[in-house]
């Protein structure tokens, strides 16, 4: 599946700058040595290809992501892969192709990077470019954005500029956090006045809550279990908490709602029971929209009787985030404006690369006060 600019990625780099142009520069990053063991590496630089940008991460995050894929061997194996999928950084080289960007350009890299002339592009899925998920590509199909440098293919499509108003490690949140929280919120198709559920409120569901919020959600019935979670809910709008821990979510929210249930439900936590119950509380004609990564068991399980022995109208849609310069550039307009604040999400903040082990660590461990970690390499 991979591109052939992708191939290339290890090869061989020679550098311009006087050095010996047989001696491939090396970089440090943080890897995936093999499931269940991260350590730092040292790898050749990444090429650049015509279409394709070099880029020097300024601040990353770890993600839940990583440590479903180091930990629980998510992707299968992976060897001496650089990891991490979110962050902003600095161009310090462009392809002869790439026309919109340029080396100092300060940009957001979406944690998808599809293939915009794929087919699946074309029609209209490109994080499914080249098979299916297959627009994730960072830390999956080639290293990701814990190293010095990172390549990202087709620069024009996929990088975005970032406002000098926006802070790197508040921007490290437009690379997945944003995009895939309020693709929940579209994905539902949430209208005015809409009751919705959104069931996980970790990071990515936070932004479920304040995309469902800002898309004209009234009430917002946010279920999660950790206090720091709970607060920021309600910062984001969440107008009801209900505690998977305290007993069943569907009983909770039909008591909270009357007895009448919710016309949209956004999945961004929970485990294979968690779309049963969904189709369970979500009324006729009602959305229900998963973003979770399902990590375990063989199949999701819908309720016959619930879902209208298959006759309720109620749909089920599940996304990969999508990226892509337009879109990163407007959801980033949120918070060059005012009207979105990430900061909330920032509970643990790093200084400098070398603390990125601690920080996916601490990822790894989920503390009851931590919602994301960042780091800060360079402002
Ligand atoms: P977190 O682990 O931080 O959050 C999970 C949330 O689910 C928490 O609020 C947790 O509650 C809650 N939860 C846990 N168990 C249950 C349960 N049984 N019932 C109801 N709620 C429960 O994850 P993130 O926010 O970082 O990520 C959410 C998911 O999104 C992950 O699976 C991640 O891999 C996936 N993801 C998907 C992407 C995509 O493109 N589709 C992109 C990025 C991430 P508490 O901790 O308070 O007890
Ligand atoms: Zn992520």
């Amino acid at each position: 599946m991979n591109t052939a600019h992708e191939t290339c990625v290890n090869r061989r780099f020679t550098e311009k700058e006087g050095s010996d142009p047989n001696m491939a520069k090396k970089i440090k990053g943080l890897a995936m040595l093999k499931i269940g063991e991260i350590g730092w590496i040292e790898k050749d630089a990444p090429e650049c290809g015509p279409l394709d940008a070099i880029v020097k991460p300024l601040a990353v995050a770890p993600c839940s992501s990583d440590v479903h894929t180091v930990w629980e061997g998510a992707l299968g194996e992976r060897t001496d892969m650089i990891l991490g999928h979110e962050a902003v950084g600095e161009v310090v080289e462009v392809g002869s192709l790439v026309k919109e960007f340029k080396p100092g350009d300060r940009v957001i890299v979406p944690a998808i990077t599809p293939d915009w002339m794929s087919e699946e592009a074309q029609a209209g899925f490109a994080m499914h470019s080249g098979g299916m998920l297959a627009g994730w590509k960072f830390s999956n199909f080639k290293d990701g954005v814990f190293g010095e440098l990172f390549h990202v293919n087709e620069a024009d499509g996929n990088l975005a500029l970032l406002s000098d108003s926006i802070p790197v490690a508040e921007a490290t949140m437009l690379s997945d956090m944003v995009p895939t929280g309020f693709q929940a919120a579209e994905l539902a198709e949430i209208e005015f006045g809409d009751t919705v559920c959104c069931i996980g409120i970790g990071p990515v569901g936070l932004m479920a809550v304040a995309g469902s919020n800002m898309m004209g959600a009234s009430h917002i019935l946010a279920v999660g279990s950790r206090q720091v979670c709970v607060d920021a809910a309600r910062g984001y709008g969440a107008t009801d908490i209900i505690n998977y821990k305290d007993g069943d979510i569907v009983d909770q929210v039909f008591e909270k709602t009357d007895g009448k249930g919710v016309d949209k439900v956004c999945i961004a936590g929970g485990d294979v029971h968690t779309m049963e119950q969904a189709v369970k509380m979500v009324k006729p004609g009602g959305i229900i929209s998963n973003v979770n990564y399902l990590g375990s068991g063989e199949h999701v399980f819908i309720p016959r009787v619930e879902w209208g022995c298959g006759m309720a109208h109620k749909a089920i849609q599940g996304g990969l985030m999508l990226g892509g310069r337009r879109r990163m550039e407007k959801l980033a307009s949120l918070v060059e404006v005012g009207k979105l604040d990430l900061s909330p999400l920032l509970t643990h903040r790093y200084r400098g690369f070398d603390k990125l082990e601690e920080a996916l660590l601490l990822m790894k461990d989920k503390p009851r006060d931590l919602i994301k970690p960042v780091v800060v390499i360079e402002e």
